[in-house]
């Protein structure tokens, strides 16, 4: 019998450990790799670039209505294009995106703009021969893909989760994301019911991948 597709669904706050664990799932399961945090920081940049205000929300919904959004899959990581183009990695993580994407990310006409595309990201998957999809960012579990085959949550001591953005050469707000991120009417990072809580504050990110990739090599018969 072939093999299922599959949805693994990870959320969690920043630097929770979600990309590590992301890229080591497609690298073993070939999964494309979805980082939705990225999709929010292209939004945030385009709309940055146009000179929109998050405090205005009508001119972002305005703004985000005649954004055109694709995707380019490399290697096995799909990438969001804003009018054809790819945002530059640089621009993404900068400190502009950095104190901007969490007020943007809290208005519904941009969550809404990126729903059905994220959901769509899973016929990308198929027409281009993975196995599955490993989708990490806030809401996947909950709102993008609550019926997903695994859904993971992962947190980790705010002290924690800044000395490794530390240790990555970033400096990033952390702390004031999370606290927008959580208490934000639409999609609330929050723990999917029924989802698998990992704390990773006290393991290596070796051990918290061994721990999410065991049920899915149960389910694929690769234990
Ligand atoms: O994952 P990353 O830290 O790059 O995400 C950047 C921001 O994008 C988050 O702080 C959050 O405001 C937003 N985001 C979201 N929903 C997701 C993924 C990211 O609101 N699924």
């Amino acid at each position: 019998m072939p093999s299922p597709f599959l949805i693994v669904a990870i959320d969690g706050g920043a630097a929770a450990g979600k990309s590590t664990t992301a890229r080591a799932l497609s690298a073993r399961f070939h999964f494309l790799h979805i980082d939705t945090g990225s999709y929010y920081r292209a939004l945030t940049a385009a709309l940055l670039r146009l000179g929109v205000n998050a405090s205005d929300s009508a001119g972002v919904e305005r703004a985000v209505a005649n954004i055109a959004l694709g995707t380019v899959v490399d290697g096995r990581r799909a990438s969001i294009t804003i009018a054809g183009d790819t945002i530059p990695e640089a621009e993404l993580r900068g400190p502009a995106v950095n104190a901007a994407v969490s007020h943007f990310a809290a208005i519904p006409a941009v969550r809404a703009a990126l729903l059905a595309y994220q959901r769509d990201q899973a016929r990308i998957a198929r027409e281009h021969g993975f196995a599955g999809l490993v989708m990490e960012g806030r809401d996947i579990g909950t709102v993008i893909f609550p019926d997903a085959d695994f859904r993971f949550f992962l947190h980790a001591d705010p002290e924690e989760r800044a000395r490794r953005r530390a240790a990555e050469g970033q400096q990033d707000s952390i702390a004031e994301r999370d606290r927008l991120d959580s208490s934000r009417k639409a999609a609330p990072l929050l723990c999917p019911p029924g989802a698998t809580d990992i704390d990773s504050t006290f393991l290596s990110l070796e051990e918290v991948v061994a721990r999410v990739s065991e049920p899915i090599a149960a389910r694929l018969g690769a234990a």
